[in-house]
């Protein structure tokens, strides 16, 4: 089938990347060393470069818009935030906190999630999140892992941290930020005492600068470990994907639990100097369009629930917004179906560009750039300094068109120090010069890639492979449906049966002449093998915190097994 493709010659601001070809051939890491503040001896920071090197000349800048769930608001300069981090980075040093040690944050998305994460960083200890929701268990998992010994927390969710309290020997002190009881350190009394003046530490490129776990879409999440190096790959990304330029004003809509949230959300953005955008509350679909509206936010990075949850909302909603402020939007985290980018363009008369990358990557690997043609369903090409290639299990090259294992040859400066403590592990990811990413995936003859599913998602029915993402999209092509998530079941005389679990938009309810129409609906546009045979309609699909539909809960329930780690499924 001809790719449909979206190309785009005009533009009201010019793209950062003038020509992705062309720096593609010739690029060098090297090349952008300059893009980054270094001290002397080949050290950095990761904090630094986000913040402190712009106070000088733009301190009075705004860094972050910040709104709260109950709609307050606040606004700081990069002043305030370099002053504030700096702050907490004496606070953070007062409590004898040394080089490496891993100090973890969990709060919602409130101004002292940032400022503490910048704090830990400047001072050279490790800085870890956790999402907010987070309940007993998954916290517990995190903390004991990566021995944490302080922890920064507020009254509401430290209860939370009670209940394990007992079965944390490492973790040493309690940071409240808001009400801090006996016992506890009390945020706002140390950064009252705290002066605004620290000597950043000066790092090694290789140094450990922040961890977090994966989202736990495959399995038990794993402990990433990212050195002070990824912010030169997260800032040349920010600037050549997310096309930031000084003027804009960006938001991210991703938590900090999530990579995203601090890859782009704190670190390359204000390596940038862009003023950004938080919102604390959780999605609505009005709350959503009034920020975009309110902030004339310009340049969007978003994921393809959220925009599936807007597509779902109805356009009409969409016009009683003035969303012209937009000029870029980017979506990451899973497969962007090409129905969600035809939705783009309708409702912002801009398509969503897909880009994509992992907690292990910590920064995009292969991306949609502004002056290339998008072609729907794809994922884009790899990022100037990025060799990735199709391989088979042994790690040999497979020709363009195969589908095989999308892998990356290592060396970037956001790739994974290591998953903590844990070599075994860490070692998996390796097969001859190839990192394997865990994903399957083809590329065409132009050299874009093509995602087709997680490893363990693809599907094998009457000898065919299927991925479940192109029969999502087809799926969602149905005027009736929101979401899906398809599986391979078991079946004797196919091998696997493609079973489909199913959303409708609202009006709609279940039925078997709905069932066959949603049938023949996709065996019309896609080969007659890749059609669901079973679909089950739900009020729900379980996805994890970061918005990922988790198909290995889908499948574990069909066939009545074990449904394994929960710890980031959201409620469902
Ligand atoms: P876990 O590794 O714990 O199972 P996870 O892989 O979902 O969880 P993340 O690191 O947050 O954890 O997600 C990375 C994965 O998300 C990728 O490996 C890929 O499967 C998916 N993904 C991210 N961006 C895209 C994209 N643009 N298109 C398709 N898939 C994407
Ligand atoms: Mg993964």
């Amino acid at each position: 089938m001809a790719a449909e493709i979206i190309e785009k010659k005009e533009f009201m601001v010019k793209p950062n990347l003038e020509n992705y070809e062309q720096t593609y051939k010739n690029f060098k890491w090297d090349d952008v060393r300059g893009e980054i503040d270094w001290f002397e001896g080949g050290k950095l920071n990761v904090a630094y470069n986000a913040i402190d090197r712009h106070v000088k000349n733009y301190g009075d800048k705004i860094a972050l818009f910040w709104i709260g769930a109950d709609d307050s608001t606040k606004q700081y300069t990069f002043r305030e935030i370099s002053h504030l981090s700096n702050k907490f980075a004496n606070v953070v040093r007062k409590l004898g906190v040394k080089k490496g040690d891993r100090i973890f944050i969990f709060l919602p998305r409130i101004p002292e999630l940032y400022i503490s994460f910048l704090g830990i960083v400047k001072t050279g200890a490790i800085a870890g999140t956790m999402f907010s929701a987070f309940g007993p268990s998954a916290i517990k998992d995190r903390l004991l892992d990566s021995g944490a010994k302080i922890l920064i927390t507020n009254s509401e969710l430290k209860k939370r941290v009670y209940e394990v309290r007992n079965e944390l020997p490492e973790l040493e002190k309690i940071v409240v930020v808001d009400n801090a009881e006996k016992d506890e350190i009390s945020y706002n009394d140390e950064m009252e005492r705290a002066s605004p003046e620290f000597d950043v530490e000066r790092m090694s490129p290789d140094e450990y600068a922040f961890m977090l776990y994966t989202s736990g879409t495959t399995g038990k999440p794993k402990g990433v470990v990212h050195a002070h190096s990824a912010v030169i790959h997260e800032h040349i990304t920010a600037k050549w994907v997310l096309d930031l330029h000084d003027d804009d004003i960006y938001w991210c809509t991703a938590d900090p639990g999530w990579v995203t949230g601090i890859s782009y959300n704190i670190i390359g953005p204000w390596s940038n100097r862009v003023s950004s955008v938080v919102y604390e509350g959780r999605f609505s679909p009005e709350k959503w369009y009034s920020i975009l509206e309110k902030y004339n936010v310009t340049v969007w990075y978003t994921a393809p629930t959220a925009i599936r949850m807007l597509m779902s909302a109805g356009d009409e909603l969409s016009k009683k917004y003035d969303l012209s402020s937009l000029r870029y939007m980017c979506s990451v985290g899973e497969p962007l179906n090409p129905e969600a980018i035809r939705w783009g363009m309708k409702v912002m008369g801009l398509p969503f560009h897909d880009n994509w990358w992992q907690t292990e990557t910590g920064g995009i690997l292969i991306a949609n750039y502004p002056t290339m043609p998008i072609r729907l369903g794809s994922m884009g090409k790899p990022f100037p300094g990025i060799t990735a290639g199709i391989v088979d299990e042994d790690g040999n090259p497979l020709p363009n068109g195969e589908e095989g294992n999308l892998a990356i040859i290592p060396g970037w400066p956001s790739m994974m120090k290591e998953i903590w403590k844990n070599p075994k592990k860490y070692g998996e990811y390796f097969k001859k010069e190839w990192y394997i990413t865990g994903d399957r995936a083809r590329r065409d003859n132009d050299g874009y890639f093509w995602f087709v599913g997680r490893a363990d998602d693809v599907i094998k029915t009457a000898g065919e492979r299927v991925g479940p993402f192109e029969v999502e999209s087809i799926l969602i092509e149905h005027p009736a449906i929101v979401e899906a998530g398809v599986i391979g079941k078991p079946d004797p005389l196919r091998g696997e049966i493609i079973k489909a679990f199913i959303t409708l938009r609202k009006g709609f309810t279940p039925s078997p002449e709905l069932e066959e129409d949603i049938k023949s609906f996709v065996k019309k546009k896609l080969a007659g093998h890749a059609y669901p045979r079973e679909i089950e309609f739900r009020t729900n699909l379980p996805k994890t915190r970061s918005g990922k539909i988790m198909r290995r809960m889908l499948k574990a329930q069909e066939l009545g097994l074990p449904i394994g780690d929960t710890s980031t499924l959201e409620d469902y």
